[in-house]
């Protein structure tokens, strides 16, 4: 194995202090097309594309880029806000689908995967904002907006709806993984082979890089080691995890997954997740969803799939 560092072949999790180093593997002596990279700010992060085929990158950003545009809640214009403001939208495929899969995680998460979480992870940025931590009854009225069974779609006519006012869905959890997978599907469609894309830790492998699988290397959560290394071909990876993205409020970390049963940051001993899947939206969203469940109700989950890996550091792995 080859792992090279940053700036070559390192790249940042979403949340900092889990990596992702994707090795260059198989230098041989047959001459080998060769690959290129390319690195765009998109969704939020810094989404890497390497490949072969320069047309097919900017074919993948360019889907990418429709993804973010349909979910985006920074974009007042996306799909997803419009839907949160007018609680009723003809919507896209791509966006019917994504809510589909969504409610299905919250079903098989039982309830700890939740888009409609949007109230409370407000409320906990306005209090990170504030400094301070928001009260309980704010806590209370945005748990009574939480429950994606008032998401209700209606294939026959493209709608979406949301049932309660004030309801507010969030994609955070999952959309890079689908942005991954919908251009994934895209260069499949025009032919590709070998690619893999990295937007801010959502990994996708397609293929294998000349000829021997794509190498990825998880970073230990609160240091530099490499603590695990795999091969990957038409595999992804996701991780959640508490480093990059969490706040301290009177010396308490908190995360920015939110627990949906309580109404607070998720809380479960879990520090980092990092979840291997068939497909990159299944490993977005069962990553959040461990987070939150905890290590041992994680794992149960993650068994309800199949073809899932797991790799789990909670806070007791840290203190050895
Ligand atoms: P990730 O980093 O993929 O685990 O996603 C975290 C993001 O998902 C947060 O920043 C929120 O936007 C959103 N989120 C927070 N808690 C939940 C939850 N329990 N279920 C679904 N989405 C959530
Ligand atoms: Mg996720």
């Amino acid at each position: 194995m080859n792992t090279l560092r940053r700036p070559f072949y390192v790249i940042a999790f979403h949340s900092g202090l889990i990596f992702a180093l994707i090795a260059s593997m198989g230098y041989g002596c047959v001459k080998k097309q060769p690959y290129h990279t390319e690195s765009r700010l998109l969704m939020g992060t810094v989404v890497e594309i390497t490949c072969q085929d320069k047309q097919a990158i900017q074919v993948a950003f360019r889907e990418m880029e429709d993804v973010e545009r349909l979910l985006s809640i920074f974009d007042d214009n996306s799909e997803i806000s419009q839907l949160n403001k007018r609680r009723k939208l003809n919507a896209s495929w791509k966006t019917l689908q994504i809510l589909k899969k969504c409610k299905s995680f919250y079903e098989t998460s039982s309830g700890a995967f939740d888009i409609t979480a949007g109230p409370l992870v407000d409320i906990w940025k306005d209090a990170i904002e504030e400094g301070r931590a928001p009260s309980e009854r704010s806590i209370t009225r945005a748990k009574k907006l939480v429950d994606s069974n008032n998401i209700v779609i209606d294939e026959v006519f493209s709608t979406a709806k949301l049932s309660k006012r004030r309801m507010k869905l969030d994609l955070g959890a999952v959309a890079k993984g689908y942005a991954v997978d919908v251009a994934i599907r895209k260069l499949k469609e025009i032919g590709i082979t070998s690619c893999l894309i990295n937007a801010g830790g959502d990994i996708y492998c397609l293929g294998k890089k000349n000829n021997r699988p794509w190498q990825i290397g998880i970073q230990h959560p609160r240091n530099d080691s490499i603590v695990k290394n795999f091969v990957l071909t038409n595999r992804a990876v996701a991780t959640s995890g508490d480093y990059e993205q969490f706040f301290v409020l009177q010396n308490k970390r908190y995360s920015h997954i939110i627990n949906p049963y309580t109404g607070y940051p998720a809380d479960s001993g879990v520090v980092s997740v990092t979840v291997i899947a068939d497909d990159c939206i299944t490993a977005d969203a069962l990553a959040t969803s461990i987070f939150v469940l905890g290590k041992e109700k994680g794992e149960e989950l993650a068994r309800a799939f199949a073809n899932v890996q797991t790799i789990i550091f909670t806070e007791d792995d840290l203190d050895v």
